[in-house]
């Protein structure tokens, strides 16, 4: 049984919580707030032991009665792993903590690749992350991309990707977020950094990205424009698709027309939260047109990136060499398919 921290139980945090303590060969140890709000209490009853982040803090939970078993220093010693759920750009200068304390730690897309040296997806590249110290877990997005594109350059080979990408604004439990009333080309200049974000995970593919940024606080939405190698008929493609693990061909004509309607279906499959971890592809968005292949999909950008956290622990902790026997065994654990 190996063990795990949380530093940050925010939006990811708190999913990964969840997602270690429903696995059979891991446990949570201790999660990290700095502030004593309803998450605090939340995870104090969750039976988490709750340490505090910031120490100089520690007179506000005493006020709040949440009942801290120590401070982040207490926690190092207890760990295999740490995995930073931190907001980005503060794990990166938590790496170094981890270093001097002998943790090894897992930070999450908001960090940059070369700060961190190495990058995370389950289907892409677990091996090459076998045993390592630091290593990043690829972005909501990117997540996404590579779920369905690594299965399509298996099948068929990929000779290039465009894709648009339309980006939730804000997450739903952000109040200062916006755009509340644009959209919002986010960058304006091409391409956006999703594409090289990709290659850290898929080395050599050949992807360009554009993103856009609108009025809504669930799922992304990408339109992915594909040209392959040697061109499958669509029903192989939709085969490959159905197969895959952690995605899921929704159909608008069954009502799954927009996210909303997804993000309702996932609550109807009384997901905890109301999560999908699986990438949602539309069915009839499906198209190969001169040897190009054309599908829309949407990315539920809370939760997509859990599992693959926890895939990520067994490969840093060699607890399992094989990623199909790892993915199996989340996806079992978390309900998912
Ligand atoms: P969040 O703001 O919801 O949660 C961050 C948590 O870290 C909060 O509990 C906050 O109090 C705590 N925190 C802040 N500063 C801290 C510090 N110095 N030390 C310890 N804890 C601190 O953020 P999030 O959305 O969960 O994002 C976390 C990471 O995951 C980021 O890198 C982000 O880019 C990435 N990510 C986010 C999403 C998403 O859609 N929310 C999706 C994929 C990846």
């Amino acid at each position: 049984m190996k063990n795990v921290g949380i530093n940050g139980y925010g939006t990811i945090g708190k999913r990964v919580a969840d997602a270690v303590a429903c696995q059979d060969d891991m446990q949570i140890v201790g999660v990290t707030k700095r502030t004593p709000d309803f998450e605090a209490k939340m995870a104090v009853e969750k039976g988490f032991p709750l340490y505090i982040s910031a120490p100089e803090r520690e007179g506000l939970f005493e006020e709040a009665d949440i009942k801290l078993a120590g401070t982040i220093d207490d926690l190092y010693d207890k760990l295999d792993v740490m995995v930073d759920c931190t907001p980005g750009g503060i794990g990166a200068k938590n790496k170094e903590i981890y270093s001097e304390k002998g943790v090894k730690g897992i930070f999450q897309g908001g960090e940059k690749h070369e700060q961190i040296g190495k990058s995370f997806n389950s289907f892409t590249n677990y091996k090459d992350n076998l045993g390592a110290d630091y290593v990043r877990v690829v972005s909501c997005n990117t997540t996404g991309l590579c779920r369905t594109l690594q299965p399509i350059d298996d099948l068929c080979g990929i000779k290039k990707v465009r894709a648009v990408m339309v980006r939730r604004g804000s997450d739903p439990g952000q109040i200062k977020a916006g755009p509340i009333n644009a959209i919002v080309p986010n960058p304006p200049t091409v391409p956006s950094h999703h594409g090289p974000d990709v290659q850290t995970v898929m080395y050599d593919l050949d992807i360009v990205t554009m993103a856009l940024l609108v009025p809504t606080t669930i799922m992304h939405q990408h339109n992915l424009m594909v040209e392959l190698e040697t061109p499958p008929s669509l029903d192989d493609v939709i085969e490959t698709l159905e197969t895959t693990p952690r995605v899921k061909l929704v159909e608008a004509n069954k009502g799954l027309n927009s996210t909303a309607e997804i993000m309702e279906f996932a609550r109807d499959l009384g997901r905890p939260r109301g999560d999908l971890n699986e990438i949602a592809v539309w069915k009839e968005s499906l198209n190969i047109k001169d040897g190009e292949l054309f599908y829309m999909q949407a990315i539920h950008q809370e939760s997509d990136v859990v599992p693959e956290n926890i895939d990520c622990i067994r490969a840093l902790l060699e607890m399992e060499d094989d990623p199909t026997k790892s993915i199996e065994k989340t996806n079992k654990n978390m309900g998912i398919n």
